[in-house]
């Protein structure tokens, strides 16, 4: 993980929740408030405006994190705060010169505890957190191989996780609202998570 890797991340990232938005304001509209695709896309925007500014410093933890102050500051919500944190978190972890595959898997753990940190939420509860667990699990079986293969194994993880939402009951944030109501749904959170892994998957190609 360098700088222009945490860069075409985020970029990525920002591409797929624009592609993304109707879907997971769809999906944020059945067990939510509906905001989710807007949301995501308005901070990750101000995140590549911010990137295509040309002043972006050296160090690919000080990219990760100031695009994690932008995220918590400009995409509102409980996903600004944990998305925003686990950003933050992950820059936090890397080294000032980079990282290798099990430096940055040490980084991505230090995001999942921020979410898990400011949000409570345990596996199960049918949030981000059951996209971000499954897909951390999966980086870390693979990573002695190289970043690549990790990466793209946690974007399937990521995926498969979010689709394990579905007949959860929702126990923490808005759909939890719901009660037995919630069952059914993809939770919208997990579904941008596993944008989020799908992006690195796609920057971290060769
Ligand atoms: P809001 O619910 O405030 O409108 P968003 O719609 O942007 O925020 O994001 C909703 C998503 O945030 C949910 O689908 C869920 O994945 C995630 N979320 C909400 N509360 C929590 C929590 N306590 N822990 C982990 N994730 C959460
Ligand atoms: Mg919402
Ligand atoms: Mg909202």
């Amino acid at each position: 993980m360098d700088r222009a890797l945490a860069q075409s991340w985020l970029l990525a990232f920002e591409e797929a929740a624009l592609a993304e938005k109707d879907h997971l304001t769809t999906l944020d509209s059945a067990i939510g408030d509906g905001d989710h695709g807007v949301n995501l896309h308005r901070g990750l925007s101000r995140v590549r405006r911010w990137l295509e500014s040309g002043e972006i410093p050296d160090a690919p933890g000080e990219v990760l994190r100031e695009s994690g102050a932008l995220i918590r500051a400009h995409v509102g919500g409980a996903s600004g705060v944990l998305y925003g944190g686990a950003f933050t978190a992950m820059g936090t972890a890397l080294p000032v010169t980079g990282a290798d595959a099990a430096q940055f898997g040490d980084a991505l753990a230090a995001g999942l505890d921020a979410i898990v940190r400011l949000g409570a939420a345990a596996p199960g509860d049918k949030t981000m957190v059951d996209a971000f667990t499954p897909a951390l699990t999966a980086f870390r079986t693979v990573r002695a191989g190289n970043l690549g293969a990790a990466v793209s194994a946690a974007a399937s993880a990521a995926a498969a996780g979010a689709w394990s939402t579905i007949p959860m009951q929702a126990r923490k944030g808005r759909a939890s609202y719901l009660g037995h109501r919630s069952v059914g749904h993809m939770d919208p959170g997990a579904a941008s998570t596993t944008l989020l892994f799908r992006s690195l998957a796609r920057a971290a190609a060769p």
